[in-house]
């Protein structure tokens, strides 16, 4: 098998793949890919679902999961859509490209999208500071995990309006405290299942309170009405979704799963920092335990190190055009063998 550090689509585990498999030419007789989503038996898995997201996050009352399309690219818009309050104004902290684009959905929604701290001016190599929150706003918009940058907020920003976070790239990887947000939203591809699905985490007291008049596929307070089957849902992915929840809480849930993904971060950063071939690319306070950016300090060496892990069954390595260097997506499933295997490979150099 090939180690993979892609960004997203990630890797699962190889027990939910088999599952995932062996339910694509049998799920009660039909297969998963031709099951009606209004059957019982997919109605089960949809609430099943719904339920381990609050158990795994261990999310409060007052709160609806939902599974719906379009991405986080959609989740952007929707965020606006909901949250526009009196002011028609919303604060975003802008980490990196994820973020920038949730600003302009911000303004596309018809509000007035302003930033109240960025790092763009080193190429969003750090978390800036968010000190000075404004009043005057609908709400505050971050982005936990910036995937392509490679920082992660280590704290969750204080404010007295409502928080929303993409967290799209981490979650799942830690345990958060949900009660602090009206809002999560996150692509499944990054941490949960395979592409298809975007998670939703609302505040109940939130819903149907936008000033703005929401397209039905756009409003919240529509898909919580039909318990998130408005339309066809993303079946197969939220089928796999519910395996790997499965997975997940048998497997210590996301409390193991933080200290796994500790070990992992501590190994590759550890190298990056001592081996004398390599830098990182992000503020060392600010980096990332899910995508960890770094570079060789001599160029002409790229072409060995490139075979070297193309040569070690290594894939996804490569940074994201706008970083340049290296990027390790190191996801929940990815064990730490293949972390050993990387740093063994740098150590060759
Ligand atoms: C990948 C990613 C997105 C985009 O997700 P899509 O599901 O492709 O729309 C948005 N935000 C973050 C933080 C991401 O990592």
């Amino acid at each position: 098998m090939k180690h993979n550090f892609g960004a997203g689509p990630c890797i699962l585990p190889q027990e939910v793949f088999k599952e995932a498999a062996a339910a694509v030419l049998d799920f009660n007789g039909l297969s998963i890919l031709e099951v009606s989503h209004r059957s019982a038996d997919f109605v089960k898995v949809m609430e099943e679902a719904r339920e381990n997201v609050k158990k795994a996050l261990n999310v409060p009352e007052g709160y609806t999961v939902l599974f719906l399309q379009g991405g986080a690219s959609l989740g952007f818009l929707i965020a606006a859509y909901n949250f526009a309050g009196k002011h028609k104004r919303a604060a975003y902290i802008n980490t990196g490209t994820w973020a920038t684009n949730a600003v302009k959905e911000g303004a596309n929604a018809g509000l007035e999208a302003i930033e109240i701290a960025s790092s763009k001016d080193k190429g969003f190599n750090y978390i800036p500071d968010f000190n000075e929150i404004p009043d005057d706003i609908d709400f505050l918009h971050y982005t936990s995990n910036n995937t392509i940058a490679g920082t992660q907020f280590k704290t969750i920003p204080k404010t007295d309006v409502p928080l929303i976070c993409d967290m799209s790239s981490d979650i799942f990887s830690q345990p958060i405290d949900v009660s602090k947000f009206d809002l999560i939203y996150a692509g499944a591809q990054k941490n949960l299942g395979p592409a298809g699905a975007t998670l939703y985490i609302v505040k109940d007291s939130a819903l149907g309170k936008s000033t703005l008049h929401i397209p039905s596929y756009l409003d919240l307070a529509v898909h919580a009405k039909k318990d998130s089957m408005f339309n066809t849902p993303p079946v197969f992915s939220v089928f796999v979704s519910n395996l790997n929840l499965k997975y997940m809480l048998k497997n210590g849930g996301v409390e193991e799963i933080a200290n796994k993904n500790q070990a992992k971060a501590d190994l590759l950063y550890n190298e990056i920092d001592n081996n004398p071939n390599f830098e990182g690319t992000t503020e060392v306070k600010d980096r990332s335990l899910m995508n960890v950016t770094f570079r060789l300090t001599d160029e002409s060496k790229k072409e060995r190190f490139d075979k070297l892990w193309n040569d070690g069954n290594i894939i996804g390595l490569k940074g994201h055009r706008s970083v340049g260097g290296y990027r390790a997506s190191m996801y929940n499933a990815l064990e730490l063998n293949s972390v050993q295997a990387l740093v063994k490979i740098m150590k060759s150099l």
